[in-house]
C-alpha cells in the first residue's frame, strides 16, 4: 500500500471491523441462531463536560448499512442533543433492528463514523457558538491523514464552520475552498513583493487577505499592507506562541490603528492554536474571522456505544444499561431531552412547560434508505445553526 486507508469496498464488506464480531457471526450462523434484536446507540459522558453534542455521520452510516435486512431509526443528522435526559436516562441517538448476525460486524465502522463525525461537528458548533456572526474557517486537515480531508471538512462545515480550506473537502461540499497565504510566500519572495504579486496575479474573486506576522510587528505590517494592496479585505495574524504575550491586546491595537486611519472595513483574521475558549476575547478585541485547525480536526470523539436493549421483542440489556426501545423527545423551548418507554402524549416539557417534539425518525427500512439518499451538508448546517440558539450558554 502507498497510503494506509481502507477503500469504500473494504469498508462496505466489514474489513475494518473487529475480528470478534466476524467470529460471533460464524458461531450464530453455524448454530442457526436468528435472534432479533434492537441495538441502541448512546453516550455515557461528553468530552470536557460539553453541554451538548451534534449528531453527525448518519449519511455514511446509512450507506454502510444499505442493502442489509435491517431497520434504522435515528436523530436527524445535525441534531443537537444532550447525552443525558433531564431525568438521567442516556439519550438514544440511533437504533438498528434486525437479526443480530446480519449486522454484527457493522458495529465498529458505524461507531467509528458517528463518533468521529460528531466529535468534529460538535467542536465546530462550540466554536461557532462563541464566534457568532464572525467567520470561522476550517484549517485543520494538515494534522490528519489526507484520506480524511473531505470527512473532516464536511463535519466541520456541518457543525457551523463558514468555509473549509481543503480542495477535496470544498468539492464534496460544493463550495469554493477558502484560504489566505502561507508564510512560505513571503519567505520565498520577500513580504512586499509577495503581497503585490498576490494582488496582481490572483483572480479578483479571491479575497485580499494579507498575512502580516512573518518578519515584523503586526501593527506596522498591517498598515503597510493597506498601502501595498489596491483594496485590502483583511489582515491575518498567525502570531507565533513565543511572540504572543497577550494576543487579544495585539488584535485590539491593530484594530485601533486600522480604524483611526479609515480602514474600518479591513477585517482581522486570527489563526494558530484556537479553540472555543480563545474565541471570545479575540472577538471582543476586534477579530472578525477565525482560522481554526487542530482543535477541530483532532476534536475529541463523541464516545457512543452500541448496546442490545431488546431481544426477540422483550426489553433486555447488560448491566449498567437501560433496556427497551425508547422514545426521545426534545423541548423546543429549553432544549432539554426526555426519554420514555411508553409514548409521551402530554407534549409538555416537564422542566419548563414548553412543547416537546419526538426526535427519532425512521431512516432505513429493510436496507432501503428512506432519507439522506443524497447528502445535503448546507441544509444540515442550517439545521445545526438554527438549534444553537437553544444552547446559548447562560453564565
Ligand atoms: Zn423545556
Amino acid at each position: 500500500m502507498k497510503f494506509y486507508y481502507a477503500n469504500e469496498k473494504e469498508i462496505k464488506e466489514g474489513k475494518t471491523t473487529d475480528i470478534y464480531f466476524v467470529r460471533t457471526e460464524e458461531i450464530l450462523r453455524k448454530r442457526n441462531v436468528k435472534t432479533h434484536v434492537v441495538a441502541e446507540f448512546t453516550v455515557q459522558s461528553l468530552p470536557d463536560s460539553y453541554d451538548f453534542a451534534v449528531f453527525s455521520g448518519l449519511y455514511e452510516v446509512l450507506n454502510l448499512l444499505e442493502g442489509l435486512p435491517v431497520n434504522v431509526y435515528a436523530l436527524k443528522e445535525g441534531t443537537i442533543f444532550k447525552n443525558i435526559s433531564y431525568n438521567g436516562i442516556p439519550v438514544p441517538v440511533m437504533y438498528i433492528e434486525g437479526i443480530y448476525a446480519d449486522f454484527a460486524r457493522y458495529e465498529t465502522p458505524a461507531l467509528g463514523l458517528i463518533c468521529q463525525a460528531s466529535g468534529i461537528a460538535t467542536k465546530a458548533a462550540r466554536i461557532k457558538r462563541e464566534a457568532g456572526d464572525s467567520i470561522v474557517l476550517s484549517f485543520g486537515i494538515r494534522r490528519m491523514h489526507p484520506a480524511l480531508a473531505p470527512f473532516i471538512d464536511r463535519n466541520a462545515y456541518i457543525g457551523g464552520c463558514d468555509g473549509v480550506s481543503s480542495i477535496k473537502g470544498a468539492e464534496v461540499l460544493n463550495l469554493p475552498p477558502k484560504g489566505t497565504m502561507p508564510h512560505a510566500l513571503m519567505l520565498t519572495m520577500g513580504e512586499e513583493n509577495a503581497w503585490k504579486s498576490y494582488d496582481e496575479i490572483l483572480d479578483e474573486s479571491i479575497p485580499r487577505i494579507a498575512l502580516v506576522d512573518t518578519f515584523c510587528d503586526e501593527k506596522f505590517s498591517s498598515l503597510k499592507a493597506t498601502e501595498v494592496f489596491k483594496k485590502l479585505d483583511a489582515v491575518r495574524l498567525d502570531t507565533p506562541g513565543s511572540r504572543r504575550g497577550n494576543f487579544a491586546r495585539i488584535v485590539r491595537e491593530v484594530r485601533w490603528e486600522l480604524d483611526i486611519r479609515g480602514f474600518n472595513n479591513v477585517g482581522i483574521i486570527v489563526s494558530g492554536g484556537l479553540d472555543e475558549y480563545s474565541i471570545k476575547p479575540l472577538k471582543e478585541a476586534g477579530a472578525t474571522g477565525f482560522g481554526v485547525g487542530t482543535s477541530i480536526s483532532n476534536a475529541p470523539t463523541i464516545d457512543y456505544a452500541m448496546d442490545i436493549v431488546e431481544v426477540n421483542g422483550k426489553p433486555v440489556a447488560k448491566r449498567g444499561k437501560f433496556s427497551g426501545k425508547k422514545n426521545v423527545y426534545r423541548c423546543s423551548e429549553c432544549g432539554e431531552y426526555m426519554v420514555t418507554y411508553e409514548t409521551y402524549h402530554n407534549n409538555r416539557c416537564p422542566v419548563c412547560g414548553g412543547r416537546t417534539e419526538p426526535m427519532i425518525v425512521e431512516v432505513m427500512k429493510n436496507g432501503e434508505k428512506l432519507h439522506y439518499k443524497e447528502d445535503n451538508p448546507q441544509k444540515i448546517r442550517e439545521y445545526v445553526l438554527s438549534q444553537l440558539k437553544l444552547y446559548i450558554k447562560r453564565d
